[in-house]
């Protein structure tokens, strides 16, 4: 028997199982540290994009499968170390994906008031370690820094009425803290132009459709026409939508601006951020950005920085600094370590590009143990835990979990989520 163990139940996680699993004779073992499985699709994905996390109902039927086992609660670095579980398996895969954000490196990003997007995320998909964030939704001004599809998502759900939510899964505090929320001017601030986006045209046209909030783009912001057809198709269509809100400015109580060639400098404020500093910026013929010396000031009590992620290091494993993320060799870190997903190529791609990507290093795992080295494997690992007192949370235990969510939903919700390890242990008599 050879026996593989994935580190994250996520997307990344649960690709790479579908393929090993496959292989029949061979054990797989998904350890995460919260006792609930599927990473960023519970506690990333928007709570208003119920069709995309609708895959977990893939990630299920992979857990479910007889040579599958969902190892949850257990955190890899505390309750078990990576050198013992490289002693255990024949194989250890890193999808441990990129939960931390950059760091926003200006004065004054210590400011309370100034958050990353994975706290807020977190904080309204009521990931435990954000459900006590708080964030400061008095502010009448929010800056959402960023062009990427993260700064989408957290410029929609700060523009959302209550009713807008109808059908989502978004947690009860999130929900109450919204709807009682002050925040009437979001700004979302891009260091470059319209052409340089990081935003998808689905994601895009949403903010055309909102209730209370409408966006507005300066059509001075914008390159000629002509140049739209230079660009990539998905392009072409977001850059239509920026168009669009440039051409005809609804009036409604929220706005959402798009300020383009607009870099954060600093963040200022008694006791708290109260305001943005943002220089234009041009672009040079590599379209970098680089500041005109050109100022201005955004009222922000609450700013919310976007601008991508990183893999938290884990002591005695290769890291990457400059990329944040697990130094590889196209997903090999060492004789027996592997990484995959976010966690190997960076955080970029949605969640299907991590299908390939699972499969392909399912199948280099294949590849390299052949037919395996007589570990320990599963029953080594439940010695080990057995051990130290730690009792794993199995999948049956997370489908306990998961039923008192759904029996607890509001009415047309598909689930009320526990929002701390407590009450998720609760629900399962521990
Ligand atoms: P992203 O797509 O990489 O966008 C990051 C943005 O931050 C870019 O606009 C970047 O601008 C900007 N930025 C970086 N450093 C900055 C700085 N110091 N100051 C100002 N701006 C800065 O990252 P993301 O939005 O976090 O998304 C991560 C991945 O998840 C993406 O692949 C995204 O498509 C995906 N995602 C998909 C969905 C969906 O499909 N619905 C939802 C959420 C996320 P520059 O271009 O100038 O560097």
């Amino acid at each position: 028997m050879r026996h593989v163990a994935i580190v994250g139940s996520g997307p990344a996680g649960y690709y790479t199982a579908e393929t090993l699993q496959k292989a029949g004779d061979i054990a797989v073992d998904v350890i995460d540290r919260l006792p609930v499985p599927y990473g960023l699709i519970r506690t990333g994905v928007a709570p208003d994009h119920q069709s995309i996390k609708a895959v977990s109902r893939r990630y299920e039927g992979v857990a479910l499968a007889d040579n599958v086992r969902f190892v949850g609660h257990v955190s890899v670095g505390s309750d078990v170390t990576i050198d013992e579980l490289v002693d255990l398996y024949d194989a250890v895969v890193l999808a441990t994906g990129a939960p931390n954000d950059r760091p926003l490196d200006i004065p004054g990003a210590d400011l309370p008031g100034v958050i990353g997007s994975a706290a807020f995320v977190g904080w309204y998909n009521g990931h435990p370690d954000f459900a006590g964030l708080n964030p400061a939704l008095d502010a009448a001004g929010v800056a959402v820094i960023g062009n990427g599809n993260v700064a989408l998502d957290v410029a929609r759900i700060l523009a959302k009425t209550p009713s807008e939510f109808g059908g989502s899964d978004i947690v009860a505090h999130a929900r109450e803290a919204l709807g009682g929320s002050g925040v009437r001017h979001i700004h979302i601030l891009g260091r470059r132009g319209p052409h340089q986006i990081a935003m998808t045209p689905k994601e895009l046209g949403e903010l055309g459709h909102l209730d209370r909030a409408s966006p507005r783009v300066d059509p001075a912001d914008l390159p000629p026409e002509g140049d739209d057809a230079l660009l990539e198709p998905g392009m072409r269509k977001s850059v239509t939508h920026l168009r669009s809100f440039a051409a005809n400015p609804v009036a409604k109580p929220v706005t959402i601006d798009f300020d383009f060639f607009a870099m954060p400098i600093a963040i200022e404020g008694e006791g708290r951020a109260q305001r943005i500093i943002v220089e234009r910026t041009t672009l040079d013929s590599d379209l970098r950005s680089h500041g005109t010396g050109e100022t201005y000031a955004i009222d922000a009590g609450l700013v919310i920085s976007c601008i991508g992620y990183q893999t938290p290091p884990i002591p005695g494993v290769p890291y990457e600094h400059g990329r944040g993320r697990f130094a590889n060799d196209d997903g090999r870190i060492l004789p027996g370590l592997y990484c995959v997903g976010w966690a190997r190529r960076g955080p970029s791609g949605t969640i299907g590009t991590n299908k390939p990507d699972g499969a392909r290093i399912g199948e280099m795992v294949l590849d390299d143990i052949g037919r395996g080295g007589g570990k320990a494997g599963r029953p080594g690992l439940d010695a080990l835990l057995a051990s130290r007192g730690v009792t794993p949370v199995t999948f049956r235990d997370w489908r306990r979990i998961e039923a008192a969510e759904i029996a607890a939903a509001l009415d047309g919700n598909p689930r009320e989520k526990f929002v701390s390890v407590e009450a998720m242990l609760e629900a399962i008599g521990r």
